[in-house]
């Protein structure tokens, strides 16, 4: 027979399988056996909504069975089955692309195993067995399969014969080494509590033929074996029992055998609503981003399931954009089965459900920056930038929801701070809330627009992310105080001191004119500065588009060519200023020459690319000859 290759990837990860020392391998069989749900799962959901299948609820079963003679363990399911093509395409790829990638460079980090929680589904039988099985008969197939692998090198398939539809797995167990033990998979009470641990609320029985001694009938004395049929799990699934019978660790559990990350989740919200909508819920706010959080292949959204049968994956509609983080399931009898995705969109209930979720991980998230602050940082550190998304997108619509949770970096202590935080502590002459905008905190800290921000002793915000700039200007106040941005034109300081009442006068207008028309194009005014103290130059903006703001439009694919108008600004206090005033009346000619220099400066500090830098430094060598 032909043996078949795995794809490159998939042979990669079954060789990462096959040969580490993985201290719970005992995963296994929480993934094959919540592969078996899943495909109860199918057949089930079928059953209740094609009136053709009849099929009634004991022939819905996981039967485990340990030969210890044969060293096999098999697990055997009444699911939906496989087909030939399922076979192929399920078991012959790895269908998380990406996720090995991921996993390398996890491991390669922190050196703990991810694979255990992170769980890599059906691969992870090769972990305990030399060999593995499939037997697999498909819905509405005549003929079954069988599908066969000792690991990496390829894996055969043939047809065979099976009565009933369903999977049947069957793995080699491996044997043991001087370091390792397999046989406790063979061992029914060991079995007995890995089920129990990872699979007690899979919701169809688990069954295992346990073995006893037990007195022979009419005897006294004498004993013999026999073998009773059990059910190892409770079957109530988690969400369904009362939140003070659960611990962290079972959440915890869940969490990983549902997939929903490989970290640890930083929150549980565990809901069971019985108001207008009746629903359960377990919902997580991950501490680590997904590796591909940020791109087009991110999909969100919650599990959906009507009355205990999982009717949706993904279901979207369940969660803003904004929360898109949030991982979880939903359970809810209010559901109808047989409900199309289109028909979901328009649902009423599952519309009062998301509303009253999206306010339960707000309030959980606020509670979370008042009560747990370090938490929330290592939070907002993965997913702060989705909130302030969020504030943005659809036109500032849910800015009343999002902007209490939104932190900066400050000029303060160079910790994040929330806005409220921010206006608490402003002295009570400030009157608006200042920001920077730049790529990181040292450049915005040498910004010779903080000068007089800094000098007054206020506060300012440091805007480095990309988005930061946008989502303010959707929010436009907080608590009746308006954000200005350092370079904006007026900072409304009051003039307190000499530079700025003589910055008001007009003696300079003819220098200033001057100067404005040799940068004309560039620069839409020359003026006095009110802000610098010690530097010579600067730019400010005059209206809505800060340089900031530009930089990033402007680097955008569809560049849409937005300027900002900006302002070049002089110090008067400045030496520098003495020489310009100097040239303007005896040197024409040394004038032009220094507000070119000085323009290109103020370009440089605010890290905007110079039009000709050939001509900047062959000005520069002009004023050293
Ligand atoms: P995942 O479960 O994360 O999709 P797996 O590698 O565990 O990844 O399984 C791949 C696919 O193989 C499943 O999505 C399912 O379609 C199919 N599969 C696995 N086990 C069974 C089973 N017992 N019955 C039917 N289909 C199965």
């Amino acid at each position: 027979m032909e043996k078949k290759q795995f794809q490159a990837e998939s042979k990669r990860l079954l060789e990462m399988m096959i040969n580490s020392i993985y201290t719970q391998r005992e995963i296994f069989l929480r993934e094959l056996i919540s592969n078996s749900s899943d495909a109860i799962d199918k057949i089930y959901y079928k059953a209740l909504t094609d009136d053709s299948l009849v099929f009634d609820k004991d022939s819905y079963f996981i039967k485990v069975i340990a030969d210890k003679a044969n060293r096999t363990l098999t697990i055997r399911d009444t699911g939906i089955g496989m087909t030939k093509e399922d076979l192929e395409n399920n078991l012959g790829i790895i269908a998380k692309s990406g996720s090995l990638a991921f996993k390398k460079e996890n491991e390669a980090k922190d050196g703990h195993n991810i694979i255990g929680q992170f769980g890599v589904g059906f691969y992870s039988a090769f972990m305990v067995a030399d060999v593995v099985t499939v037997t697999s008969k498909a819905l509405g197939s005549d003929t079954a399969y069988k599908w066969e692998s000792t690991g990496a090198d390829g894996y055969t398939i043939e047809p065979t014969a099976k009565d009933s539809v369903g999977t049947e797995i069957v793995l080699q167990i491996k044997a043991n080494t001087e370091d390792d033990n397999y046989d406790e998979y063979l061992d029914e009470y060991r079995l007995k509590a890995i089920i129990k641990k990872y699979s007690d609320f899979i919701r169809y029985p688990i069954k295992m033929d346990i073995a006893g001694k037990r007195l022979k009938e009419g005897s006294e004395n004498e004993f013999e074996d026999y073998q009773e049929e059990q059910q190892l799990n409770s079957m109530v699934p988690i969400w369904r029992k009362n939140k003070s019978e659960l611990t962290p660790e079972d959440y915890e559990k869940f969490y990983h055998e549902k997939h929903y990350g490989f970290d640890k989740p930083l929150k549980h919200i565990h809901v069971s609503a019985d108001g207008a909508v009746v629903y359960q819920a377990i919902l997580f706010i991950p501490e680590n981003m997904p590796f591909d959080y940020y791109s087009k292949e991110y999909e969100k959204g919650l599990e959906l399931y009507a009355n205990g049968v999982l009717i949706m994956n993904k279901c979207a509609d369940l969660l803003p954009d904004y929360f898109s983080f949030v991982k979880g399931m939903v359970d809810s009898e209010s559901l109808s089965l047989n409900i199309s995705r289109e028909m979901l969109q328009h649902d009423r209930q599952l519309k009062l459900i998301a509303k009253n979720i999206q306010s339960k991980i707000k309030s959980q998230l606020q509670a979370m920056l008042k009560d747990e602050r370090e938490k929330y940082e290592l939070f907002y550190k993965s997913f702060g930038r989705q909130l302030k998304f969020g504030v943005y997108s659809d036109y500032g619509t849910h800015k009343e929801v999002l902007q209490d949770l939104l932190m900066f970096h400050s000029s303060k202590e160079k910790k994040l701070v929330t806005l409220d935080e921010y206006i608490a502590r402003m002295p009570e002459d400030q009157k608006y809330i200042y920001y920077a905008s730049g790529e990181s905190m040292e450049r915005i800290d040498k910004l010779p627009q903080t000068e007089l921000v800094t000098d007054k002793g206020y506060e300012i915000l440091y805007f480095t992310d990309d988005i930061d700039e946008f989502a303010i200007k959707m929010i436009m106040t907080y608590k009746e105080k308006e954000f200005k941005s350092v370079s904006s034109g007026d900072l409304g300081i009051e003039a307190d001191d000499k530079s700025e009442s003589e910055a008001d006068k007009n003696d300079n207008k003819e220098l200033f004119d001057y100067m404005t028309s040799l940068l004309s194009g560039k620069v839409t005014n020359v003026k006095a500065s009110k802000r610098l103290k010690k530097h010579p130059v600067c730019l400010s903006t005059d209206g809505e588009v800060t340089i900031e703001m530009e930089k990033i439009l402007n680097a955008m694919p569809n560049n849409p060519n937005v300027k900002a108008e900006k302002v070049l600004e002089i110090n008067l206090n400045h030496e520098v200023f003495g020489s310009l005033k100097d040239a303007f009346v005896k040197d024409k000619e040394k004038l032009n020459l220094y507000t070119a220099l000085l323009y290109n400066q103020a370009l440089l500090i605010e890290g905007l690319p110079l039009q000709d830098p050939v001509e900047f430094t062959n000005d520069i060598c002009k004023i050293m000859v």
